[in-house]
Order: structure tokens, then C-alpha cells, then sequence
């Protein structure tokens, strides 16, 4: 294995895989494949790498809003509740589980570009710190819904910062061309504007650049611009409670060069220095990415000309990334031992009737069916963009702490996929 995805959380122990202390066969023996498996460790450092980079802000606390949508599963918000965290939102889906979760409903912050009436009820009754406003008719929409409700809704407004955050385009999200957020420009004049709506206090202000972010560059720039701007504000008396300048900060899946969490935000606490804002981010795949694997097992070999397949039992619908992005994730046998079959080059592919459903090309290794393998760096977005495609039950979830597994999402079976289904009469 390379160091690509280890964390101490996962290492070799003699020739076979462990998750902390719990040995990777028994997992998949245990509750079956393919299976999600998270380290409740690997989360816990994600965390805290945060935390410590952040602490010199202690005069002025910041929060760590953990992006929900990376891995929603109630027992990962668990554990960042416990360890203080705030949470980023993009839907009314996910207040509901932070709050089953026991998550504080005062730390979040509610994304998004298209926040239904509903939802905004939802999270002003709870109680959230803030929402993330990305547009003037969302703008008129939450004060007018705030004022139904006899209350404000806490404000910042998603500033566009064109910066080009030098990532894969689906997933920069910070360009003048993006969804997301509105111009840089028309900040002031919209600041104006909510400062003035009776249904509204403005909080604070807010940008997100993208995804996978390996460069510092992008993020402080953002800030840099940021902060000039909420300087323009307080000029004209409106004085802003908090920043917020998201998440993104991009995970080593492969051999890309990635600054640890304290070099990567090194330049945008440099911005920030001195500010008596508080601080906030909203890391989604840089706390769950490594912290997780994908556990499957060779179903069949197909050997041949031009091309060795390797069938596993995991496929796009379990994990998309490969065939939507392209992206790459190591692939390890989870034992090494043995007697050794000789390794040949395999497309790793699941049993999708699409050609696009891989999740490995050309890997080198020695395979024999029933092998269970992990893929790695699985833990963001992984089980949170799974389907059901093909009528594919979705995956089980496990979390190991220490030399425990605990099952924190079962496997879910065929008759509940169409359970919500009805013939004709
Ligand atoms: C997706 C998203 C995040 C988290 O992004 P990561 O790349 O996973 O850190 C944070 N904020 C917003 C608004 C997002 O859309």
C-alpha cells in the first residue's frame, strides 16, 4: 500500500488490513460486502487538525461546520457533534438528521441555491445561526417567510469571488459562470437592500470556491477580497458577526501533493488575522475522505484479450466518483498473504449493465474470486451520492472504534426498494 490513503487508522498488520484494531476480513465476514467502513480515529484527527490550525483565533473562536452532504450517516454527525462541531446544510433532509444526530441546530449554516419555503420554516424554528442566501429572490422569499413566522432569519450572503479555484469543473464552484452565489459586484447594493428587510439581521458573509482544492492560493485570494469587502460594508454601518469562507480543502487519493491542514489554511488565517470576526468553515471531504473505505469482494476474473476484468460486488451505484468524475481510488487486497496467483493487469468493474461502471482501471494485482478489497479514500461522497440503480440494494455502513464494529447503517434489502411502489389497480 502506499501511503496514498493510510492514515494510522488504517495499516497492515502482518498481511492483512485493519481498521484500528478490528482486522478487515472479520468486517466483511461479519456484516457482509460491500460495506462501507469508517474509523472513528481517522474522523476524530480530521477534526482535530482543524481545530489545532485554528486555535491561535482563540480570542475569537471559530467554528468548524462539518458539509453534511459529504457523508450524511447519523453516527459521522455524531461524532463531530461530540467534538464541538457546527454543520453546513444544503437541504431540510439534512437539519433533520444533524438533529437526530443531537447536533446543536445554533451552529448551522443553511446553503444552497434553492431553499424551498418549507425548509426555510424548518430551519428558522429550529433555531439555526445562520442561512447562506445565494440569491435577491431568495433574499425576498426568506424575509417575507421570516415575517410570517414573527421572527428574523440571520443572514450572510454567498459573495462570488472569481477566484478560479484550479479544480475539476464540476466541482469549482467560484467562478463568475458558477451557480452559486451572487457577483461580487452586487454584494454591496444586496447587503443594502437585506440590511433593510424588517424579516431579516444581517450576520455575516460567505463564499465557497470549489472542491479538491490542493493550493492555498485560491482560498486566500477569496479571503482577501472578502475581507475588502466586508471593510466596504462596515463603512456604511453594517457590521458583520461572522466570515465564512467554506470548505474544500482537497485529500490525497492518489500521489497529488497535498499541504496538511495547517499550511492550507496558513495564508487564509493570515487574511484573517486581526479580525475581530468570527471565523468559519465548512470542510466536507478533507474530515471523512480518508477516514473511510469501500470493503467489496472479487465476484469473478474474466481473463482475456485485450483486457483482464476483475467483477466485483460493489459497482457506480455504491461509489459514482470514478464514473462520473474519472476520479482515482487505490485498490488493495485486504489480505496479502497466501499462496500468490500471479498479478496481472485488471479493469476493476461492478456488475452495472454500463460500460462507465468501474472502479479501477488498469490495477495490478494478483486475485482470486471471493478476495474481499478495499477501496480507499471512500469516506466523502461515497454512500452519500449511492443509488439504487439496478435495482442494488444500497451498501451497509460500519464504524470502527477502537476493537469495535459497530453496524451504523444495515444493508438495505430488495423488498424495501419497492416498498413505496404500487401496481395498477
Ligand atoms: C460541498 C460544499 C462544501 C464542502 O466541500 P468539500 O470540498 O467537501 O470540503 C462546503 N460548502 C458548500 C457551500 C458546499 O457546497
Amino acid at each position: 500500500m502506499t501511503a496514498s490513503a493510510t492514515t494510522t487508522a488504517f495499516s497492515r498488520r502482518g498481511s492483512i488490513l485493519h481498521v484500528e484494531e478490528v482486522p478487515l476480513p472479520e468486517v466483511a465476514e461479519r456484516f457482509g460486502t460491500p460495506c462501507y467502513v469508517y474509523s472513528r480515529a481517522a474522523l476524530t484527527s480530521a477534526y482535530q487538525a482543524y481545530q489545532a490550525a485554528l486555535a491561535d483565533r482563540a480570542g475569537r473562536p471559530a467554528l468548524i461546520c462539518y458539509a453534511v452532504k459529504a457523508n450524511s450517516n447519523l453516527a459521522i454527525l455524531d461524532v463531530f457533534a461530540r467534538l464541538g462541531a457546527g454543520f453546513d446544510i444544503v437541504s431540510g433532509g439534512e437539519l433533520a438528521r444533524v438533529l437526530a444526530a443531537g447536533g446543536d441546530p445554533g451552529k448551522v449554516v443553511f446553503s444552497g441555491v434553492g431553499k424551498s419555503r418549507a425548509e426555510m420554516r424548518q430551519a428558522l424554528a429550529a433555531g439555526i445561526l445562520c442561512f447562506n442566501v445565494e440569491s435577491v429572490p431568495e433574499l425576498e422569499t426568506l424575509n417575507a417567510v421570516a415575517i410570517e413566522l414573527g421572527r428574523q432569519a440571520p443572514v450572510s450572503l454567498r459573495v462570488n469571488p472569481d477566484v478560479d479555484a484550479r479544480t475539476h469543473p464540476y466541482i469549482s464552484t467560484g467562478l463568475k459562470s458558477a451557480k452559486f452565489g451572487v457577483p461580487f459586484e452586487a454584494a454591496l447594493p444586496l447587503y443594502r437592500r437585506a440590511a433593510a428587510l424588517p424579516g431579516l439581521t444581517v450576520r455575516g458573509i460567505d463564499c465557497h470556491i470549489g472542491s479538491q482544492l490542493l493550493d492555498p492560493a485560491p482560498a486566500a485570494e477569496a479571503a482577501t477580497k472578502i475581507v475588502g469587502l466586508v471593510d466596504a460594508l462596515a463603512a456604511e454601518g453594517i457590521v458583520l458577526h461572522h466570515i465564512d469562507l467554506g470548505g474544500g480543502m482537497g485529500i490525497r487519493y492518489r500521489d497529488e501533493t497535498v499541504p496538511s491542514v495547517a499550511e492550507y489554511l496558513a495564508p487564509l488565517l493570515a487574511v484573517m488575522r486581526d479580525r475581530q470576526e468570527q471565523l468559519l468553515l465548512e470542510p466536507g471531504r478533507s474530515l471523512v475522505g480518508n477516514a473511510g473505505l469501500l470493503l467489496t469482494r472479487v465476484a469473478l476474473l474474466k481473463h482475456g484479450e485485450p483486457k483482464n476484468f476483475a467483477v466485483v460486488d460493489a459497482a457506480m451505484n455504491d461509489l459514482a466518483r470514478p464514473a462520473l468524475y474519472d476520479a482515482w481510488h487505490e485498490i488493495v487486497k485486504v489480505s496479502d498473504g497466501g499462496t500468490p496467483t500471479p498479478a496481472r493487469v485488471y479493469e476493476v468493474v461492478g456488475p452495472i449493465c454500463e460500460s462507465g461502471d468501474f472502479l479501477g482501471h488498469a490495477r495490478e494485482l494478483s486475485l482470486a474470486p471471493g478476495d474481499p478489497l478495499a477501496i480507499m479514500s471512500a469516506g466523502a461522497y461515497g454512500m452519500a451520492m449511492s443509488s439504487n440503480y439496478n435495482t442494488r440494494p444500497r451498501a451497509a455502513e460500519v464504524m470502527v472504534d477502537g476493537d469495535q464494529a459497530f453496524l451504523v447503517r444495515r444493508r438495505e434489502t430488495v423488498e424495501e426498494l419497492y416498498a413505496l411502489e404500487s401496481p395498477l389497480p
